[in-house]
């Protein structure tokens, strides 16, 4: 597995390969460090599975991995889940007209750094979080599972992110404040406030990638009216930010490969 140089990653767009990449690498690694998978950590895991399976907005033969692992994973029901069940499980599988596949590299587009140590899987799973949330509120009314994609995001975290600071960090966001979000619309503009106070605490430190500098996003030349005045101080138009959250994490957005 290697990071590809992208030609020119627009910030405009979502890629798909860094979705993939995201999917890839939270199945097949991140899940697959444990040995065996029990208790909140198998919870999560199928909570997460699930998720994907719902709401991904991929390509047909990477709807039908997730579908399939999802389905695998419901039939499971001994409690202990050992490594080598799973790590089969994630395989490709399928045939020519039934295909059910993941592609099996770690390739940055969007999210590719300046160096190897920067961005790559936390960006995208950022990114991967925020579209979900967008999926769910094209999906149903929003006073429905208001907290379905944050849950699982917050389990998701908790039990698999690699970076235990940051899950350390993004647990006590989530115990102070995730359970008062009251809708679909609202989750969508939690996790942007949220997002938004981890770049602010991260601006300036030394995992800040140079060449992508942590900003209050989405800054004003991609949304200028997303920001507004108020009293002299700068404050955001939240049913603006909103439209532009729908919007950027859309499927329309998403494009397929940077080589346009
Ligand atoms: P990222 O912050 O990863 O953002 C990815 C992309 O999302 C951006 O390129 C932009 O297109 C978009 N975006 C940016 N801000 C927003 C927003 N507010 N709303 C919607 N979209 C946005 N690193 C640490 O050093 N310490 C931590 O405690 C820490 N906690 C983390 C917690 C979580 C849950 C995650 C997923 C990551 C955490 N990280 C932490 C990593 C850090 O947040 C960045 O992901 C990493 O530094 C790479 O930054 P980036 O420049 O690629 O942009």
């Amino acid at each position: 597995t290697t990071a590809s140089q992208p030609k020119h990653a627009d910030r405009s767009k979502v890629y798909m390969a860094d979705l993939e990449s995201a999917l890839h690498y939270s199945l097949r690694v991140e899940v697959a460090r444990a040995g065996t998978l029990s208790g909140a950590a198998l919870s999560a895991l199928k909570c997460y599975v699930a998720l994907l399976a719902k709401y991904f907005p991929g390509r047909p033969f990477v709807q039908t991995y997730l579908q399939s692992l999802d389905g695998w994973l419901r039939n499971w029901t001994e409690p202990e889940l050992p490594r080598n069940a799973w790590k089969e499980a994630v395989k490709n599988k399928g045939d020519a007209s039934h295909p059910a596949m993941l592609p099996t590299n770690v390739t940055w587009v969007g999210c590719q750094g300046s160096e190897p140590h920067f961005r790559g899987y936390p960006c995208s799973l950022w990114t991967l979080f925020h579209l979900l949330t967008a999926q769910a509120l094209q999906s149903g009314p929003d006073k429905e599972l208001p907290l379905e994609v944050l849950s699982a995001m917050r389990c998701y975290v908790k039990n698999f992110f690699g970076c235990q600071e940051c899950a350390q960090h993004f647990e006590a966001m989530a115990a102070e404040s995730m359970d008062k979000v009251q809708g679909r619309e609202q989750a969508v503009l939690w996790l942007w406030s949220h997002h938004n106070e981890v770049n602010a605490r991260l601006a300036g430190s030394d995992t800040e990638d140079p060449k992508f500098p942590k900003l209050q996003w989405p800054p004003p030349d991609m949304c200028p009216l997303c920001h507004k005045e108020e009293s002299g101080v700068h404050a955001w138009d939240e049913p603006a930010v909103l439209r532009f959250l729908k919007a950027h994490f859309s499927p329309a957005n998403i494009y397929p490969d940077y080589t346009e």
